[in-house]
């Protein structure tokens, strides 16, 4: 059994409270590779912003559950050699799945689990949702539930379609789990397609697909119901068009790629949403400077001489996302 305050990580509780107080969201980013661990660790150091750094099953699955969680600790360590003194860094379960795996996460040094039941029949996610809330509270550690479906396909999880969450449910489901903080479903969608073309309107002038808006309807009601209640939304990348055109630029084949418009995201942080995800943009940014890389030095074959354009591209992201769309620079409480 470690415990996360051992290994200097912090829970959501706190960094929950003052983002909803302060307007702001807290960026979680998914992480598999130690380039993208420096990647968020330089950003949020950088810009004195706290972060959620998450592991999903496929990245345990992909890296090895032992070797993500020394990364985190790693990654505290990294973030005081780059000068911050006092990080906030939260080591993260994306859509933990069953109690099992929820709770082998909270023994290895995890600060906070989603268990996603969202795909249940209600009282059955209520169930089990309750027996993660009840093991996690004993060490600490936060849990954040889920109501209502995204689609999109996210490693293992996928969907066809969407249900929003319904706002006369959430109450109930809070209070008999007790989870610290609620997934909900308004429209947003995991992967790089979060929309398909029949969904969308065309741009005239681009020729690019516009997105359906988020439910702020749906989202301002679950708001009054809870008030003050931390709120927390998947699937939330930009999918950044001018990635997706040097993808496609150097070979790749993503057409109408298409995300959730930053200037929605960026309304969304000013409410209860206190926690966004953000993975696929992450992707493709790496993507976009290994394939750029790759066919302007065709002789280059060190893993170096092009994961340093993919780090250096995701940090730019990063800080990107932290400082214009979530709000959450300079919120450290120490720095
Ligand atoms: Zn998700």
């Amino acid at each position: 059994m470690v415990n996360y305050k051992d290994l200097g990580l912090v829970n959501t509780r706190e960094m929950f409270k003052r983002a909803i107080a302060g307007g702001y969201a807290i960026p979680a980013f998914n992480f598999n590779t130690m380039e993208q661990m420096q990647a968020i660790v330089q950003a949020a150091v950088e810009t004195k912003s706290p972060v959620i750094m998450q592991v999903s099953k496929g990245a345990r699955n992909y890296a090895n559950a032992q070797i993500l969680r020394y990364m985190a600790e790693g990654a505290v360590a990294y973030a005081k050699e780059l000068g911050c003194e006092h990080p906030e860094i939260v080591l993260h379960l994306d859509h933990g799945d069953s109690f099992e795996l929820c709770k082998d996460c909270i023994d290895m040094g995890f600060s906070s689990v989603m268990y996603d039941g969202s795909a249940l029949p209600y009282e059955e996610n209520i169930k089990i949702s309750r027996q993660v809330v009840e093991y996690a509270h004993k060490y600490d550690v936060t849990v954040e539930c889920e109501l209502g479906v995204l689609a999109g396909v996210e490693d293992e999880v996928a969907s066809e379609v969407s249900h929003y969450t319904k706002p006369e449910e959430v109450i109930d489901f809070a209070t008999r789990t007790g989870c610290d903080s609620l997934a909900i479903s308004i429209g947003t969608s995991h992967g790089a397609y979060k929309f398909k073309p029949e969904q969308c309107t065309r741009d005239p002038k681009t020729g690019k697909l516009v997105p359906p808006p988020l439910a702020f309807d749906v989202l301002h009601e679950i708001e009054k119901k809870l008030p003050g209640f931390p709120i927390v939304l998947h699937g939330s990348s930009s999918v950044p068009q001018e990635e997706v055109d040097t993808i496609n630029r150097y070979g790749g084949n993503l057409p109408d790629a298409i995300g959730i418009p930053e200037d929605q995201l960026r309304e969304a942080s000013k409410s209860a949403v206190c926690k966004i995800n953000i993975d696929s943009d992450s992707r493709l940014a790496m993507t976009a400077a290994v394939r750029k890389h790759l066919a302007e030095h065709p002789d280059h074959f060190d893993p170096r001489q092009y994961l340093k354009p993919a780090r250096d591209n995701m940090k730019k992201m990063y800080i990107h996302k932290i400082v214009n769309v979530l709000g959450s620079n300079n919120r450290l409480a120490q720095c």
